[in-house]
């Protein structure tokens, strides 16, 4: 084999590009390479640094199950593990299983050809390298692509301004300064509070407002550390049968199975304990409108009464969707910051931006001065990163042109007319709606099967077919459609935050248990749906 050339390249280096080359080349002994733009591994964490980035999942599911080496050597030390701490631990995996040698950072792929008359990939790099792979398998993350809005007059302002997603390396100095931010998702939702402690004055830019649940982190204590390593198989299984990938169950009653006082109570509990478990509360949340108008009406409660300012109060809780509908964020004391002496709020509905200039944001009706702009303005999620390798497949099919109407795949882990390509947690599969690292050790687990099932009966090439793309797309939006989360007129999960993006549902919401069995039957019946050559 010459320089370059390789069994499998893996793009990126996160949760899923380490899981992967592990998998792939110490137990299929392939010989592997992982291409990482980033200058160290980590993934979406090697980027997202903003201040308060941490995951919203809870530590002992946030983790690799794969080994119980390494749950019982790894020690969280919050409840819910900030941004440093989880590169950290990728780190401490990475050395673990000497992944490093195999991981060329600061490499950016910028084209991926398949080329039928060898059956092999042609990948080019931005520091002008080939290379050339059997399979090509991307780890690019559902979020990676960062969204920095087109506003006029942006490249005229004097001040510093960042992206969260794209994060410098060195701590931002906010001390003194007067900070606008833009956007108000789980990431702003994150970055305010923190913002605020340090900067001099916080102007937040709010488009739309969200729901959020305190997430109620604390350090963990001797008593939870030990029951985490005493329950490893136990929260293995759990993490793999609840529909969203958590380690907490949803409750198997309906919300108006209850009275009205049993109701309230349940949501005070569920609020009390904090994070994502709110989702949990009762069966149908997601599934009935008056069932979630009631858990809504109880959040626009909650949120009325921790916010003074009775104006703010009312922009922060106008909301025009479904709770949970939209990726809930959880925080910390995120609407406490809005009773704060230093921090404005903005209704850019009411007073839209009209431009950016030299030293601040103009709205229709205001001005305000700023030496420092955030945006957490969000992603071109689930499909702008593998658009953007510039993937050509067969007969020189462009994967932007085949997905101009929105993502086609077969599962979300191949496309039809990309052979040996397969993409962990793409488009169609249950990525952004579970818990990140159950569904990418699915989907990895699933690919290797694959791949020595290949390997084993000595096929070189395997593709899907458009047919089966398109069955799998109606299952995909049978899914969503029942649930209320194709209702949300602005939502990420619906491509409708980035102009012109087709609105197509993206991520699978019949939950990972029944994906991961349609996957299983599909393996078990000569992975129907796939063609080998
Ligand atoms: P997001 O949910 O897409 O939120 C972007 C925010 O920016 C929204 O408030 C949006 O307003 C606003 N916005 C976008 N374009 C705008 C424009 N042109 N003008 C004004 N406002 C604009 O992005 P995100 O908060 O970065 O979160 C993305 C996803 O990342 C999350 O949903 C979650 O899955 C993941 N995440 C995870 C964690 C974690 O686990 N720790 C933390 C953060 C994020 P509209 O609502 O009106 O569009």
């Amino acid at each position: 084999m010459t320089k370059n050339s390789y069994d499998a390249i893996i793009i990126g280096a996160g949760f899923s590009g380490l899981y992967q080359l592990y998998k792939l080349r110490d137990q299929l002994n392939l010989n592997c390479r992982v291409l990482e733009k980033g200058s160290g591994i980590g993934g979406t964490w090697y980027w997202n640094r903003y201040p308060g980035a941490r995951c919203d999942t809870e530590s002992h599911a946030y983790t690799y199950f794969f080994s119980e080496e390494i749950f019982q050597e790894w020690e969280w030390s919050e409840r819910y593990p900030g941004h440093a701490e989880i590169r950290k631990y990728l780190n401490y995996v990475s050395n673990k299983y000497s992944l490093n040698k195999d991981i060329q950072l600061d490499t950016e792929v910028i084209s991926a050809t398949y080329n039928e008359k060898n059956n092999l990939w042609i990948l080019k790099t931005k520091n002008d390298e080939t290379f050339t792979t059997k399979f090509l398998i991307t780890a690019v993350g559902c979020i990676s692509t960062t969204n920095v809005p087109d506003i006029k007059g942006l490249n005229k302002f004097e001040g510093e301004y960042y992206h969260t997603g794209n994060w410098p390396k060195n701590d931002v100095d906010f001390s003194g300064k007067k900070v606008g931010q833009i956007g108000t998702g789980s990431t702003g939702i994150q970055a305010a509070p923190v913002i605020a402690e340090k900067a001099k004055h916080l102007t937040v830019f709010q488009r739309t407002p969200n729901f959020s649940v305190p997430a109620r982190n604390n350090t963990l204590t001797k008593e939870f550390k030990k029951y985490v390593k005493n329950n490893y198989n136990e929260l293995k299984s759990l993490v793999k049968e609840t529909p969203n990938g958590h380690a907490f169950r949803i409750s198997e009653k309906l919300t108006f199975d209850v009275g009205e006082k049993e109701r309230e109570q349940k949501y005070e509990e569920f609020w009390e304990k904090g994070g994502l478990q709110f989702r949990g509360v009762f069966k149908d949340i997601i599934t009935n409108k008056q069932a979630n108008d009631s858990a809504s009406n109880f959040l626009k409660k909650k949120i009325s009464q921790v916010v003074k300012n009775k104006e703010f109060a009312k922009i922060l809780t106008n909301f025009d969707h479904p709770y949970g509908c939209k990726r809930p964020p959880i925080d910390t004391n995120y609407f406490e910051t809005y009773n704060r002496d230093n921090v404005h709020l903005v209704d850019i509905k009411k007073d839209p931006i009209i431009e950016i200039d030299k030293t601040g944001i103009k709205t229709e009706k205001n001005y305000f001065k700023l030496d420092t702009i955030v945006f957490a303005t969000g992603y071109d999620a689930m499909t702008g990163t593998l658009i953007n390798l510039n993937i050509t497949g067969e007969n020189s099919l462009k994967l932007k042109d085949y997905w101009n109407e929105g993502p086609k795949t077969y599962l979300g882990l191949q496309i039809a007319g990309f052979p040996n390509m397969f993409t962990i947690t793409g488009p169609g599969s249950p990525s952004v709606l579970t818990n990140m690292p159950t569904a990418i050790e699915q989907h990895v687990e699933w690919i290797t099967n694959c791949i020595s099932f290949m390997i084993k009966n000595d096929f070189k090439k395997i593709t899907t077919s458009e047919k089966e793309s398109v069955e799998w797309g109606k299952q995909v939006k049978e899914a969503a459609d029942k649930t209320l989360l194709p209702t949300v007129k602005h939502s990420w999960y619906l491509g409708a935050n980035i102009p012109n993006k087709p609105r197509v549902f993206m991520p699978y919401a019949g939950g990972l248990p029944t994906y991961t069995k349609i996957c299983e039957n599909i393996k078990n019946n000569n992975y129907k749906g796939f063609l080998f050559y």
